[in-house]
């Protein structure tokens, strides 16, 4: 029986949020539209099957099929990013990493990820995460006046702490982060390098970012942001460290993995490969770029005066107004980010100095230069005028128009 049949109730609720989905502006830096391929691979009956363990090695039988879907996400993901070896079944990004300490890592035992105030991710050794609590997190943070990262800092850090890990990677910096010096500071201070790409995965395998896999012992990575496949994750490490990361997913810190996952890794995959993938890549970081310049002429405060990357940070203090508030007014009026801190915040995590925005999303709806431009425009114009019901009023028709012609992938009918 059809969804609309057996629980009307939620049908409904997810047709609004397709809904809601097709018709806003979406600029949240982690957030994505997958292709209808995607969508369908991850809404098969792969969900039905169990396969714990690894293909040709696992725990129940049937595994005709899946051990070649799981053979092909593999050998895909390996071939994308140069990879000696990939773990496909994480559920998530959290997960994943938590697979690397607990393959490397004894509690207790000392590692450096990058501060989660200035850009780090919770699994980077935040004291609410379980990376913060059972090992000895060290943090390092953004040069005060830069907001850029000072190597010789992180070096002085690490051979003082001298880490079982060093982590590089981040939700929300701007900027390109230096792989190579990073593989020097982890070979002085006598620590294993592991770069968390989950934010900007999707730019790495267009060849528009630097791939961090020559350089790293292990990378993790969501599947869902810039990738544009479905939520899940991945590991990449070299072939010596296979095992222990194998054994830390399966069975270490998970049963089975989730098929249909795997299968929409796989097609995720087969279209970051593509040609069109990387146009796609180059276009992210090409709205970026205006976007921010458009934002910055409005006198809007970039954090680092700009980005290399897909997302922005921008200050609001010049704007006299706080993230929180500046995120709900964009919300209300059909643009959906997120209110997040900026470098040396001194307000509250709840209501941070600035905001996050990111062009992924957008992109993927087909929007370019032009159309970055009068999203600078309307968000300088609710952010200035909050209150303005006139103003939210246009920003909302502006938006509905542009959503209109730019139909999301997976939704087109609600266009
Ligand atoms: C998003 C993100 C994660 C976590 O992914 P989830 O799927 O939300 O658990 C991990 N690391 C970084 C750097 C991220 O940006």
């Amino acid at each position: 029986m059809d969804i609309n049949t057996v629980d009307p109730e939620i049908a409904a609720l997810i047709h609004d949020e397709e809904k809601r989905q097709a018709g806003k502006i979406r600029l949240i830096a982690s957030e994505n539209y997958v292709s209808r391929a995607v969508l369908q691979a991850t809404g098969s009956v792969l969900t039905n099957k169990y396969s714990e363990g690894y293909a040709g090695h696992r725990y129940y039988e049937g595994q005709q099929v899946i051990d070649q879907i799981e053979t092909l996400a593999v050998n895909r993901a390996k071939t994308l990013f140069g990879a000696e070896h990939v773990n496909v079944q994480p559920y998530s990004g959290s997960p994943a990493n938590l697979a690397v300490y607990l393959a490397f890592m004894k509690p207790g035992d000392s590692f450096l990820g990058m501060a989660l105030p200035h850009g780090g991710h919770l699994t980077h050794g935040a004291k609410v995460s379980i990376t913060g609590k059972f090992f000895d997190a060290h943090a390092y943070s953004l040069e005060e006046g830069t907001d850029i990262l000072n190597y010789d800092t992180i070096r002085k850090i690490a051979l003082e702490v001298k880490p079982k890990i060093i982590i590089a990677g981040h939700s929300a910096y701007p900027r390109i982060m230096d792989f190579a010096k990073f593989r020097e500071i982890a070979d002085e201070a006598g620590a294993l390098l592991w770069v968390d790409m989950a934010h900007f995965a999707g730019l790495v395998a267009a060849g528009v970012h630097p791939s961090p896999v020559p350089y790293a012992d292990v990378v993790t990575t969501t599947t869902h942001k810039s990738l544009r496949g479905p939520r899940g994750a991945m590991i990449l490490c070299k072939e010596k460290y296979a095992k222990a990361i194998d054994k830390a997913v399966f069975p270490g810190l998970q049963g089975g993995p989730h098929d249909n996952t795997t299968a929409a890794i796989a097609v995720a995959l087969k279209e970051a490969a593509s040609d069109e993938f990387k146009a796609y890549g180059r276009q992210i970081v090409a709205n970026a770029k205006v976007l921010g310049e458009e934002l910055s002429k409005r006198g809007f405060q970039l954090v680092t005066g700009g980005t290399e990357n897909h997302l922005m940070l921008i200050d609001l203090a010049s704007k006299n107004t706080g993230g929180k508030a500046a995120a709900k007014a964009l919300d209300a009026a059909g643009i959906v980010l997120n209110a997040n801190a900026v470098p040396f915040d001194t307000r509250k995590p709840m209501d941070p100095g600035g905001i996050r925005l990111g062009t992924p999303a957008v992109t993927s709806r087909g929007m370019k230069e032009q159309e970055m431009k009068v999203i600078a425009e309307l968000i300088n114009a609710v952010i200035t005028a909050p209150e303005d019901e006139a103003v939210r009023n246009a920003s909302l028709a502006t938006v509905d128009a542009l959503c209109k012609r730019f139909p999301a992938p997976g939704l087109e009918e609600l266009a």
